[in-house]
């Protein structure tokens, strides 16, 4: 099958014929249907974060499946699935008590002395965050995969696979956002944009969308933004400050720089939450005004949304079927899967929210 395949850390992926192996016990073999093209490939790509090579990438992905292992029971061949990477074991601590994206387990991985699940003719290929979805085909452990309404168009499906997710778990998981309160969200990629699309759902009064693009702020306001900071006209900080008298319940980063994360805290209101969606670079340390901790300000991380992904995708996938989620205005262009390098230099210039891969 073919593969894109990172080689070298900064340099373009390579488009080439990777061999997959047969379903274990426990393994789904699933027809990549769609793959989403994410920031988070590109801090691997650019070295920010680093990964065992040669690795496929992508992580965002809709699918069919095509074969099961003996013990799988949650899928069976011909579901349509959307896939996540946050495998889970199902039975240490934090899955079992509901806080699966944070299991630390490796079981749904192959081990070492197993045959790789990923290979070209003369080496194993690492499988990137439990997916490796820039390939025609993924094998996968069966807690990285759910089952979705077969109505879903697989496009659109393959944003829930991880920045849907991310956004809207953050709001409704991670920061817990009631109807009525004041949400900020620092950065209108495709992450924040579910957060605001997320936020609208949830039932937030305001939702102040921040970004330095007028495009993206204009896109913002169809997920549900009620008003617009434009961080190049000034301090966002203060002009948040300004348009609510006093700063926000929560405030949500949504690109992964030290700059935003403290501006996320800074223009919260006394007892308000910021929450750190975005990765930010290794070694990178945030300075925060200890004064503010007085005012009871609070600052969290959260990871793919805080997900319990086997229940909240199919939710998210209801929402999109039901007109509440806007997924159709994220998808910025439709390519193949040679072209991923293109949609790489695309969201290095910022430009685009999304763009999907589709397969044949
Ligand atoms: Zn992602
Ligand atoms: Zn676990």
């Amino acid at each position: 099958m073919k593969a894109a395949v990172l080689r070298e850390v900064g340099k373009p992926l390579q488009i080439e014929d990777v061999q997959i192996n047969k379903p274990g016990p426990h393994e789904v073999l699933i027809r990549t249907a769609a793959a989403g093209v994410c920031h988070s490939d590109l801090h691997f790509v650019n070295g920010t974060y680093p990964y065992p090579l040669p690795a496929v990438l992508g992580h965002e992905s809709s699918g069919v499946v095509e074969q099961i292992g003996s013990e799988v029971r949650t899928v069976a061949v011909g579901d349509h699935v959307i896939t996540c990477l946050s495998a889970f074991c199902g039975h240490c601590e934090h899955c079992l008590t509901g806080h699966m994206s944070r299991c630390p387990g490796t079981e749904t991985q192959r081990g070492p002395d197993d045959e790789p699940r990923l290979a070209n003719a003369a080496d194993p290929m690492y499988q990137f965050l439990n997916l490796s979805s820039f390939a025609e085909q993924m094998l996968i452990h069966e807690h990285a995969c759910t089952k979705i309404r077969k109505d879903m168009p697989m496009d659109v499906a393959a944003l829930i696979g991880c920045s849907v997710t991310t956004g809207v778990g953050a709001i409704t998981n991670t920061a817990k956002v009631q109807p009525g309160e004041t949400v900020a969200v620092i950065g209108c990629g495709g992450v924040g944009l579910a957060a605001i699309n997320g936020a609208s759902i949830a039932g937030a009064g305001r939702i102040i969308a921040v970004d330095m693009q007028g495009s993206k702020l204009n896109l913002a306001k169809e997920f549900g933004a009620t008003d617009v900071v434009d961080a190049s006209q000034g301090d966002p900080v203060a002009q948040v400050m300004e348009l609510t008298g006093g700063g926000v319940h929560h405030a949500l980063e949504a690109i992964g720089l030290k700059p935003t994360t403290e501006q996320a805290f800074k223009m919260l209101a006394r007892g308000g939450t910021a929450t750190v969606i975005g990765m930010i670079p290794l070694g990178t340390n945030i300075e925060l005004h200890g004064a503010d901790f007085l005012a009871e300000k609070k600052i969290q991380g959260s990871l793919m949304g805080s997900n319990r992904f086997p229940v909240d995708m199919p939710r998210y996938v209801d929402f999109y079927m039901s007109g509440k989620l806007k997924l159709d205005n994220m998808i910025s262009q439709r390519i193949k899967l040679a072209d991923v390098n293109s949609a790489f230099e695309e969201l290095e210039r910022g430009e685009l929210a999304r763009s999907v891969i589709m397969f044949d």
